[in-house]
């Protein structure tokens, strides 16, 4: 006999069986047009509205909605539809097989098993009414560079708030880290090994640089935070040379910039110019930042929102969390912020078992989340 499974993990079954790895990750990655024709026909089932809002070449977000009261009022909740690729999994990374109480297989905690809960609630909300409109959406590629939050966020439909799936074990989370990453260059001048005076070596500039960048790291980590650990600095990656015999003319590094909550970007690469600036007055290090960045802003905390005060009471009441929390990871929530959606982080499985080749959701903590996001959406 099969044994007998609830809606929200019959779904989530469904969504982890379709492959949907972040073709930017992966080459051979089918990206999110699956989960969307899926999710179509689910809605349809339904009778739930929808909309496929195309954001790059067959990679769609999918929006579907239940009007409240108040339709000018709009709360959004939202997971993505990407996954990260598969790496030594001894078990079939799509079978969404039930074990021991855990639901097994890629995208499930990270963030299938989210979107199944938000789904599976905004469906009991049809004959509810809630008082503002309740949009779950579906967003592309926040595993590489969030340009489907991006998209919500500057579609020109406005959110008061929202809330972000994510594996955070149904802790609240108010307040994360951004970053902003970019590459700097050195330039020096080759000449023969034999007569290194003749050139001018890039690689011993770059030490200087590095070393530097590590005084700022030191200085970064004195400066606390309330939710999150202190922002961060890591040179990633470094490469420079030509050959054995002639002086480097150029040597390049990563930067790994974490933000916190109230840094921007344009902050921490005007910090790091004034330092390479000393550098080249003082040292004669022809050093330069190449830009643009990449970069993903550090949400403003929602710490003083309403839905953190809405979310902690349902947390509070069905789990036993709603404590207001920090993490250092990322999330779409970086984009949404842009266009000032006060946001939180919220979700069933642990960021721990998210990327691995031992990923899971546990069963109670994907029922208690969609017991939370229902009562988050009655009540806000
Ligand atoms: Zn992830």
């Amino acid at each position: 006999m099969q044994p007998h499974f609830s809606k929200t993990v019959a779904l989530l079954q469904d969504l982890v069986k379709i492959e949907s790895i972040n073709p930017s990750l992966a080459a051979t990655g089918s990206g999110e047009q699956r989960v969307v024709n899926y999710l179509k026909g689910f809605c349809e089932s339904l009778g739930l509205p929808y909309d496929i809002q195309e954001v790059k070449d067959g990679r769609p977000n999918f929006l579907t909605w239940v009007e409240g009261k108040n339709p000018d009022r709009r709360l959004l909740f939202i997971a993505h539809s990407d996954t990260v690729p598969i790496d030594n999994w001894t078990s079939d990374p799509f079978s969404g097989e039930v074990r021991d109480g855990r639901l097994h297989g890629r995208g499930s905690c990270d963030t299938k098993g989210s979107l199944s809960a938000m789904l599976t609630a905004l469906a009991s909300m049809a004959e509810k009414k809630p008082s503002c409109t309740i949009v779950v959406a579906a967003s592309i590629d926040e595993e590489y560079r969030k340009i489907g939050a991006r998209a919500i966020a500057l579609s020109g439909t406005s959110y008061e708030a929202a809330v972000v799936g994510e594996p955070t074990e149904l802790q609240l989370v108010v307040a994360h880290k951004g970053s902003v990453r970019w590459q700097v260059e050195v330039e020096g001048v080759p000449a023969h090994t034999s007569k290194p005076h003749l050139g001018v070596n890039a690689i011993t500039g770059m030490a200087k640089v590095i070393l530097a960048l590590d005084d700022h790291n030191r200085e970064l980590s004195a400066r606390q935070q309330a939710l999150v650990s202190p922002p961060t600095l890591t040179v990633s990656l470094i490469e420079g040379g030509l050959e054995l015999t002639t002086v480097p003319p150029s040597c390049k590094i990563w930067i790994d910039r974490r933000l916190v909550p109230g840094e921007r970007p344009d902050d921490a690469l005007r910090e790091v110019e004034a330092i390479f600036h000393t550098l080249r007055e003082k040292e004669g290090v022809k050093v330069r930042s190449l830009l643009p960045a990449l970069e993903d802003p550090a949400p403003t905390s929602a710490e003083n929102s309403q839905i953190a005060l809405k979310a902690a009471q349902a947390c509070a009441a069905v789990a036993g969390t709603g404590e207001y929390i920090g993490v250092p990871y990322g999330t779409d929530a970086s984009q949404l912020s842009l266009a000032g959606i006060p946001c939180i982080v919220l979700g069933p499985g642990s960021i721990d078992r998210a990327h691995t080749n031992n990923e899971f959701v546990e069963l109670d903590q994907l029922e208690k989340s969609v017991e939370i996001y229902r009562r988050i959406m009655v009540e806000y």
